[in-house]
């Protein structure tokens, strides 16, 4: 069974893609790590986001299997991640290792933009997690605050608002609810909510 979850930033996606791959005993992909790591190469090496070339280059060069995550989650990595993110070559040189991830035997929860559209339009399940920008905001700032970073919150509002219309308006996959997702509005939902609320909608599908 392949599961994929779209969504804008701190939606709740990705603690809903994690919860229901260990429900599952399936395999995870949070896919915006690999666009954070192409990111990442870049502000390491001085850099701009939106050098196209060298965003490609380190685009084919990232290794999954050694990513720090903690280092990939910081905040500016996430707004250079959307810079690079819109370019069409970064996006066809990750196109492969998510699908095949996704093709392995057993099936796999993917989370990121384009889950649901562009790697696994045949996904057996897709939801498509949102919730409120000022939530979002809200939630984004906690989270960086617990990770000891500097956030104030109606800045990081205004980061998420310009990251969602990058995300949206790129020409190449943007974030778009595919037709045949599921919406789960997690803006009144706790994690164990959004869990259970996602759950169900799986648990749909495997009735039939
Ligand atoms: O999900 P996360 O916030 O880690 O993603 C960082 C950025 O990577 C997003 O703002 C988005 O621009 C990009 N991304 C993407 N497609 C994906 C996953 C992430 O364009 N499948």
């Amino acid at each position: 069974m392949i599961i994929a979850i779209d969504g804008p930033a701190a939606s709740g996606k990705g603690t809903v893609s994690r919860k229901l791959a260990a429900h599952y005993g399936l395999r995870h992909l949070d896919t915006g790590l690999l666009y954070r790591a192409v990111a990442k190469a870049l502000l390491d090496a001085s850099h701009a986001p939106g050098d196209e070339v060298r965003a490609i280059v380190a685009a084919k060069a990232i290794n999954p299997a050694r990513f720090d995550e903690s280092a990939l989650k910081r905040y500016e990595v996430g707004e250079a991640a959307s810079v690079v993110s819109a370019i069409p070559g970064v996006r066809a040189a990750l196109l492969d290792f998510q699908k095949e991830f996704a093709a392995a035997p057993s099936g796999a929860v993917l989370d990121g933009r384009d889950i649901g559209t562009v790697i696994c339009p045949n996904a057996e399940v897709k939801i498509f997690v949102t919730a409120a920008p000022e939530v979002r905001a809200h939630r984004r700032t906690l989270e960086l605050r617990g990770r000891g970073e500097k956030a104030d919150e109606a800045a990081v509002l205004a980061d998420i608002m310009s990251r969602d219309e990058r995300d949206c308006s790129r020409s190449t996959a943007p974030l778009i609810q595919a037709p045949d997702a599921h919406l789960l509005d997690t803006s009144t939902l706790d994690i164990e909510g959004s869990f259970r609320a996602a759950l169900a909608l799986v648990e749909r599908y495997r009735r039939g």
